[in-house]
């Protein structure tokens, strides 16, 4: 491991103080720590944010939620107002990682953990989201797990989270604070960003811009559902997600909101196949219309062409358990 300095932090005003070199904040180090041993993350600085007082949930405005950035994924997925009001979120944090994992994992930390494509942590192979200009391996190689949505030559990776497709479907925002001390809101979905021309760069932050906490507003009527694809039942990532908040009235959709995860290099708001379904009856045949419309552009390498069908199926599957389900709607 690269030596670095680290620095333990009481408030948000010492961050962006004049430092030489790249800083990194430093939470619940699920990620980042195992990054830094492969040395595929080298900052010349840690700046350790876990005694920020941001690791509260409170009531926002209009029914709404406030999460502080350091909440950890076990304090939101069992936190009552969530499991009752925003049960999708819950159950997708639920489906992520491990307990001792999700005991540590911060909700800033989960937004901002990289993908896992076999090629980055593998530093004797070709990555351009590692080294920018030295190739993708898993254009031609083990693609699998990759992307079928968004994707470009530089990079056919997927994100990993679980936690930001429910947040995307759930129309959560971000309060951000940059080193000037300035804040600014961003919705969840505007964070990341599709591989490009610059896969190396995840998301729309600046450097030293600290997510400061996560506001839930109170989510449309409906039923929520979050169903997770994966290789076994704990401990892996999604092949293919979907969380789906759907409201049906007399046999029509009345308002739907959809997101996939495992499809692409940021979680992927559906559209396409939301505006498919507005106000049509909420039939089998609709909810394959809607996910053929979402998934027309989708695109396989090879080794993950089966994640076409399987999203489109997954899709559907969802939508009918959400349609036909007997859980509560939430108030
Ligand atoms: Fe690297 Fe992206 Fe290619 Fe994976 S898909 S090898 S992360 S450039």
């Amino acid at each position: 491991m690269k030596p670095f300095d680290y620095r333990r932090i009481q408030t948000v005003e010492e961050i962006g103080r004049d430092e030489p070199g790249q800083a990194r904040f430093l939470a619940g180090g699920t990620n980042l720590i195992d990054l830094m041993k492969h040395e595929i993350e080298v900052p010349d600085r840690l700046l350790d944010i876990s005694r920020l007082q941001l690791a509260s949930i409170e009531d926002g405005e209009n029914g709404g939620l406030r999460v502080g950035t350091l909440v950890t994924n076990t304090a939101l997925a069992s936190d009552p107002r969530v499991r009752k009001t925003w049960p999708l979120l819950s159950a997708a944090l639920l489906s992520g990682a491990t307990a001792q994992l999700r005991n540590r994992a911060t909700t800033g930390g989960n937004l901002l953990q990289r993908t896992r494509c076999f090629y980055f942590y593998d530093t004797a192979r070709p990555c351009n989201k590692r080294n920018p200009g030295e190739g993708c391996s898993a254009r031609e190689g083990q693609n699998r797990i990759h992307a079928i949505l968004g994707a470009s030559d530089h990079c056919i990776a997927t994100h990993p989270s679980d936690m930001a497709v429910a947040m995307v479907a759930l129309d959560a925002s971000l309060t951000l604070r940059a080193v000037d001390g300035s804040e600014r809101e961003l919705p969840v979905e505007e964070l990341h960003r599709l591989p490009g021309d610059h896969p190396e760069q995840d998301t729309v932050l600046a450097p030293e811009e600290l997510i400061v906490s996560v506001t839930l507003p109170a989510p449309p009527p409906g039923r929520q559902m979050y169903r997770k694809v994966r290789d076994r039942s704990s401990y892996a990532f999604a092949l293919i997600s979907v969380g789906v908040i759907l409201h049906v009235v007399e046999g029509k959709v009345d308002s739907i909101r959809i997101a996939f995860g495992g499809v692409a290099h940021k979680p992927w708001r559906a559209h396409k196949a939301e505006a498919a379904l507005l106000g049509k009856a909420a039939t089998e045949a609709n909810f394959r219309l809607a996910a053929e419309a979402e998934l027309a552009d989708a695109k396989g390498y090879g080794h993950n062409n089966f994640k076409i069908p399987l999203a489109r199926r997954t899709l559907v599957a969802t939508l009918r358990d959400a349609a036909h389900s007997e859980q509560e709607v939430p108030a």
